[in-house]
């Protein structure tokens, strides 16, 4: 059954705070107030263009903290994606913050069917929390994924890699904790500086160096292999790539890049082949790999970055043979 998501995005609503690392409008490719109303006309043209009745469909608010909004304005916003007759709505999926979860607003979000839960998690680490302004603790986090589990709402942990103060030892501990957690999704997110945020004003004194896309793809795909030996989905590797997110200017320096997922995924099958290169000392020959089609181009890599690779540092051609 084919799925899809009704993304509505909800620019900084709600949120008081001022993480280091955020500009959020920058971040959900919006720059101005969405109404329920909106929200109403934004599903209805979704539904209309999804001509398939063999398909699961889900309505996303993204974008800010949903439940730091005004109470009754959250309820508007549910009312208005409950207010749909049509059964390929499956439920409402929503993000928001670790300490704005308590029994109140998840009996609401029982009453109109939200189905899935991500809490932006960023890092388990009380110090690079602290750091970077978020405004709470990894205990919130622990208790506000056991109350969504307790009201059987799917729980997603969202996570970034090498925020200020971090360093790739403590972004693997972060998840290995969310796995602890046992959430069913995951997304990671390389921290970038933009423009106008106080982590910029750190990163031209120097004070805040970036991952290059190399290393936090490599991070990403440690994660990545960790989420999945554990059967945590992860749905999501990057940041949306928005024309507003990347209009002149808006990117000063980090991680960026329009397929950054593509590039952890590559990643992941790079360590795989390294792992058996150094385990049976091959050098300097043909090494064929029997592959799905589906992943002779994440073993070649992006523009064939794999294959240079393991031909400059171990002399090896990589033949992939294809199994069908
Ligand atoms: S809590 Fe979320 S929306 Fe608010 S400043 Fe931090 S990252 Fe941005």
């Amino acid at each position: 059954m084919r799925k899809y998501n009704i993304p509505i995005f909800i620019p900084h609503e709600g949120c008081p705070h001022d993480c280091l690392f955020c500009n959020q409008r920058k971040i959900t490719g919006i720059d101005s107030s969405v109404t329920p109303n909106d929200a109403k006309c934004r599903i209805a043209e979704y539904l209309s263009t999804v001509k398939s009745y063999e398909c699961e469909i889900e309505i996303a608010y993204f974008g800010g903290s949903f439940t730091g909004l005004d109470i009754g304005l959250q309820r508007e916003f549910l009312k208005a994606a409950a207010s749909f007759d049509d059964p390929r709505i499956t439920g409402i999926r929503m993000s928001t913050r670790p300490d704005y979860i308590d029994t109140e607003i998840l009996d609401m979000c029982a009453e109109y069917n939200v189905t899935a839960i991500e809490l932006g998690v960023q890092t388990t680490s009380d110090n690079v929390l602290e750091l970077n302004k978020r405004g709470h603790c990894f205990d919130d986090v622990k208790t506000a994924s056991k109350l969504i589990k307790d009201y059987n709402i799917s729980l997603g942990l969202q996570m970034m890699l090498g925020m200020y103060g971090s360093d790739p030892e403590t972004d693997l501990k972060t998840c290995d904790d969310i796995i602890s957690l046992s959430p069913s999704c995951t997304r990671i997110y390389p921290t970038i500086v933009l423009s106008g945020t106080e982590l910029e004003t750190l990163y031209n004194s120097g004070k805040y160096t970036p991952y290059t896309i190399e290393a936090a793809a490599g991070i990403a795909a440690e994660c990545l292999e960790r989420f999945r030996e554990n059967n945590i989905d992860v749905i999501r590797i990057g940041l949306y790539s928005s024309d507003d997110l990347r209009s002149d200017g808006n990117i000063i320096a980090g991680p960026f890049h329009p397929a950054f997922g593509e590039i952890a995924e590559n990643m992941v099958y790079r360590r795989k082949i390294e792992k058996t290169i150094i385990a049976q000392g091959i050098k300097d020959c043909e090494l064929k790999i029997p592959a799905k089609p589906s992943e002779v181009s994440k073993i070649i890599g992006q523009k064939r970055c794999n294959k240079i690779y393991f031909k400059q540092k171990y002399g090896v051609d990589i033949k992939i043979v294809q199994m069908s």
